[in-house]
């Protein structure tokens, strides 16, 4: 190796950096001109350099890659997080709903009468409500209201009913009573031993769901 050559080399880390001043610069571009060996050492430093910013360059994407991937699991968690939290919150609300619907249903009783129920008995019947309950809310509906009633649940199919008139008509008459949820269990209980009454169902002990269930078919058939 010639001595220039020694020169030369020791420079070429700061040729390579650019931190040379301009005469020794000058000194290692003259000299590459002439030796390849020189030449060579400083196409493997660069290419070394090369290779290492390569190499940081990879393990940074690398870890960007690792960042994104993290993030898009924990995007994914929180979307099925707030799916989940909204699919409860629908359930929980369509059940408090069911809930208050049946308890203002369950709170209703209906008193079916007898044919030949009389005006005397109809008074007796409504005082004997007012004994249980003086708030309860009292509704009367004649068998013509009843087969009106019905006729208008039936609506397309209402002509299946026609042979069904105030002559003939089937369906008895009826009270609906709004009371409190104990005194609907009392009225069950009490009432049906009345003159002139034939039979007295409450809602309080239909299931809430199919309560809800039937009252929406009946109502969408409408
Ligand atoms: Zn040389």
């Amino acid at each position: 190796m010639s001595k220039e050559c020694e020169i030369v080399q020791d420079l070429l880390f700061g040729y390579k950096d650019k931190t040379l001043h301009n005469a020794s610069k000058e000194l290692v571009e003259r000299h590459l001109e002439k030796c390849s060996i020189c030449k060579k050492i400083l196409k493997d430093l660069e290419e070394e350099e090369n290779d290492k910013e390569n190499q940081e360059k990879i393990e940074e994407e690398k870890e960007i890659d690792y960042l994104k991937n993290v993030n898009k699991k924990i995007s994914k968690k929180n979307k099925l997080i707030i799916i989940i939290g909204i699919i409860l919150l629908i359930i929980i609300l369509l059940n408090i709903g069911i809930f208050i619907y049946y308890y203002k249903e369950a709170r209703k009783v209906q008193i079916y009468l007898e044919d030949d129920v009389t005006q005397e008995q109809l008074d007796n019947i409504e005082s004997s409500i007012l004994n249980i309950d003086n708030n309860a809310k009292i509704k009367y509906y004649s068998k013509e209201d009843a087969l009106n009633d019905i006729k208008l649940k039936f609506k397309e199919n209402a002509n299946l009913l026609s042979g069904y008139e105030t002559g003939n008509n089937p369906l008895p008459a009826y009270f609906v009573v709004e009371t409190s949820f104990d005194n609907a269990k009392n009225l069950v209980s009490n009432m049906e031993n009345i003159d002139g009454v034939k039979k007295v169902t409450g809602n309080f002990n239909l299931n809430p769901y199919l309560l809800v269930i039937s009252n929406i078919m009946v109502n969408t058939k409408n």
